[in-house]
């Protein structure tokens, strides 16, 4: 069997950045100013590369950002007076707060404090509920949404075909699933305390991993003729990035493929921008 398609992010990236930028060039001739993006920087590997196509992207299509460090003694309270701030501050658009949180704080107390009508990376329970509801207007989480935005630019339907979730977050495994099944997938999540994981995993047509732990997924877990999109980001022993999905292994025996670094990560940067914009008007169609 011939080496499987790999699905490369930027393709799909350009295509978001491109609509993002003329938006963004919109808002700035209107307001004055850029769309700004303030971002609670975790001081954490995966994060930190993150921050950088966040920096790169900002530029591609103009807009700000404001990044905030969060250190690691940082309580709950000095975090959510950070996020308070941002949310009265008027020339603040949108706003990230990237995980992994200091001990003792969780993703879900954060998002409980932040203002809805900012929240870029759809982590406060009115978003979250939006999108459990299948409303349009949701604000997606970007990881979740590039998932399927992959999946679409490729022209992989999903309807109808057995999708399987390895990851239940807040963030990327429990909405890429509600987004598949919105699309007539039949979904199963599965998790660290799943029984039988390779075997679960063998019967989906479409496998989505998002559980960072690096080159986890390897061919005990992929079915002949699967896509295989790899979410994770993790750091090696060697400082290199790696997915969750042992591409090597797998690429005889899938389909179609998201690399690491170059698949998903991209596109979600982009999802983030496009998701600054919404929130930007929508802002604005309140105000006015
Ligand atoms: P997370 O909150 O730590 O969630 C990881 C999930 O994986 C959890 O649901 C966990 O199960 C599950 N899991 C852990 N070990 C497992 C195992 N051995 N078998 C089965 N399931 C297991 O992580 P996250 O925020 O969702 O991020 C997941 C990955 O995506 C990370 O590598 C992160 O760096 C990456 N990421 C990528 C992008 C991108 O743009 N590509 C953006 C953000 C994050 P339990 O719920 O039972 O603990």
């Amino acid at each position: 069997m011939a080496d499987a398609r790999v699905l490369l992010g930027r393709p799909v990236a350009r295509a978001i950045n491109d609509a993002t930028s003329e938006r963004a060039a919109e808002f700035a001739l209107k307001n004055n100013r850029p769309p700004l993006l303030a971002v609670l920087v975790s001081p954490d590997p995966a994060s930190e590369s993150y921050l950088k196509t966040i920096r790169l992207n900002a530029k591609k299509v103009s807009a700000e950002i404001r990044e905030i460090p969060i250190r690691p003694d940082m309580g709950l309270t000095e975090l959510s007076g950070q996020v308070t701030n941002l949310n009265e501050d008027d020339s603040v658009d949108g706003i990230l707060v990237q995980t992994p949180l200091p001990d003792g704080v969780k993703a879900e107390q954060v998002g409980r404090v932040l203002n809805s009508a900012k929240d870029v990376d759809g982590v406060t329970p009115y978003q979250s509920g939006l999108l459990f509801r299948g409303a349009q207007s949701a604000m997606v989480p970007s990881t979740a949404r590039a998932v399927i935005e992959i999946l679409d630019y490729y022209r992989y339907g999903l309807e109808g075909l057995e999708v399987i979730v390895v990851g239940r977050s807040l963030v990327i495994g429990k909405p890429v699933g509600i987004l598949a099944l919105g699309r007539n997938a039949t979904v199963t999540w599965c998790h660290s305390k799943t029984k039988g994981l390779p075997g679960i995993c063998k019967r989906a047509e479409i496998l989505i991993a998002a559980i960072g732990r690096a080159n986890m997924i390897d061919s005990k877990y992929v079915r002949p003729s699967a896509t295989v999109i790899d979410v994770g980001i993790n750091v090696d022993e060697g400082g290199n990035l790696v997915g969750d999905v042992k591409a090597d292994d797998i690429k005889s025996i899938a389909t179609a493929y998201t690399p690491v670094p170059g698949g998903v990560g991209p596109v979600t940067t982009a999802c983030l921008f496009d998701n600054l914009l919404k929130a930007a008007a929508l802002r604005q169609s309140v105000s006015t």
